[in-house]
């Protein structure tokens, strides 16, 4: 639908970036990322027209994302059989972006626009290996576009960037270069390492939002662990934040939080979105042995609110000795204090056989224990609502918990008193 609506517009378009780099790596994905030689936006309106679907244009940078979820059978149905799909395979939405150049005022900066050719589109770039296009419209369709040299390295299985100023320009691409250099088991080329090393200073004038992203990016990938040890080899990871650092001795944990399911016997709340992701970037931040959790945390500009019960539970396994002569109700006093995710991440790390039978207790059953009378029972009472409301309810829960109280006549009687 795009190549043909170009070609009545006669405009160029290209299919660029990851999708032709994984095609040619024989990996061929949905990741359509489309650059038109023209007016984006006006291409995308003509696709609504003609096609439907939802378009909203983002006229400052010229792009437009092109809502297909509602017409994805239509699209699927236009296909030819040999390339037939099932409809639900197409993405939600394509993107569409006016091929651009772009400036950046001062380095780390955000970059300023300029409309431009494919080939300068594609020089601002990160690595020659996402360089390539192929050309969707009219007769000039499959056409490869390789202006930087990405089929040669994709050949060498190098990652290579296009010019001495790259990393300066954004250092973040410091870390994508691990990330694809590990995913495509490929190596970073030598002049490209020495250009990181010069670089690597400059990681410390990125904003903790995108430090974040290219993290939570490298843990949802495969090979995490290999980009793990590799950022902590060219010391990625110390430019982050000098605590900052990757320790085999949390791999186990991190992932199994990474590849099993939750386990249903924990009852996590169902909207806890992404969680074993954030579980894993907790690892790091907080779990690793000897870090400035803290320190850490506000540099990826964490939210504060999860800096408490992180620490508690960093707590809690430093101090193995915690619960020791407690009774059930001090260590439900303690424990229903972090949260539950934190709670599952010290566990899966926790190896003193003791801890971890006093969190099982918690998790399966003493949490679950509360007393029959509720803020209700005690309003009926006559006792004015307050404080003491909690106070009182949670007496009870403790004298449930440690076996003073083992029915509900038991619980009466302690209430009376
Ligand atoms: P992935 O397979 O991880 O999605 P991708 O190559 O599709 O990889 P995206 O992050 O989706 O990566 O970006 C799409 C394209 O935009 C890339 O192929 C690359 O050409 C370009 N790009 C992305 N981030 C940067 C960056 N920081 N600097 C320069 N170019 C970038």
């Amino acid at each position: 639908a795009v190549a043909a609506e170009a070609r009545r517009l006669h405009q160029a378009v290209y299919i660029v970036g990851g999708f032709v780099r994984d095609l040619l790596l024989g990996r061929p994905s949905l990741d359509f990322d489309i650059v038109v030689e023209g007016d984006a936006i006006h291409l995308a309106r003509s696709l609504e027209k003609r096609y439907g679907g939802r378009i909203l244009p983002h006229t400052r940078f010229g792009t437009a994302k092109w809502t297909i979820s509602p017409i994805r059978e239509k699209l699927a149905g236009m296909l030819s059989e040999k390339n037939k799909i099932d409809p639900q395979e197409l993405p939600e939405a394509l993107d569409l972006i006016s091929a651009r150049r772009e400036f950046y005022d001062y380095p780390t900066a955000l970059p300023t626009v300029e409309r431009s050719s494919i080939k300068l589109d594609l020089h601002r770039r990160d690595f020659t290996i996402n360089t390539m296009a192929v050309r969707l419209d009219g007769h000039h369709f499959g056409d490869l576009y390789d202006y930087w040299g990405g089929l040669r390295d994709l050949e060498q299985k190098v990652v290579r960037v296009l010019h001495s100023l790259s990393f300066v320009d954004d250092p973040t691409r410091q870390l994508r270069a691990v990330r694809f250099e590990q995913r495509f088991d490929f190596h970073i080329e030598h002049r490209t390492l020495q250009l990181m090393d010069e670089g690597r200073p400059l990681i410390r004038h990125l904003s903790g939002d995108r430090l974040r992203h290219e993290l939570n990016l490298i843990l949802q990938e495969e090979k995490v662990f290999a980009m793990l040890a590799r950022l902590q080899e060219l010391g990625l990871l110390a430019a982050i934040h000098p605590a900052f650092g990757w320790d085999e001795g949390i791999r186990p944990a991190m992932q199994h939080v990474l590849r099993e399911p939750l386990p249903e016997s924990w009852e996590f709340p169902e909207k806890v979105a992404n969680l074993p992701i954030r579980l894993a970037l907790a690892y790091l931040v907080w779990l690793l042995p000897n870090p400035e959790g803290k320190g850490i945390a506000e540099r990826l500009r964490l939210p504060a609110t999860l800096q408490e019960h992180w620490q508690d539970a960093r707590t809690l396994l430093e101090n193995h000795q915690t619960f020791q002569d407690f009774s059930a109700s001090q260590v439900v006093k303690v424990l229903d204090e972090i949260a539950l995710p934190a709670l599952y991440a010290v566990y899966l790390l926790v190896e003193n056989k003791q801890l971890k039978e006093v969190l099982e207790r918690y998790i399966y059953r003493w949490r679950f224990v509360y007393p029959q009378t509720t803020g209700d029972t005690l309003k009926a009472m006559g006792i004015p609502p307050g404080p003491e409301y909690r106070e009182i309810l949670w007496q009870l829960r403790a004298a449930w918990l440690d076996g003073r109280v083992n029915s509900v006549e038991e619980e009466q009687a302690l209430l009376q008193c």
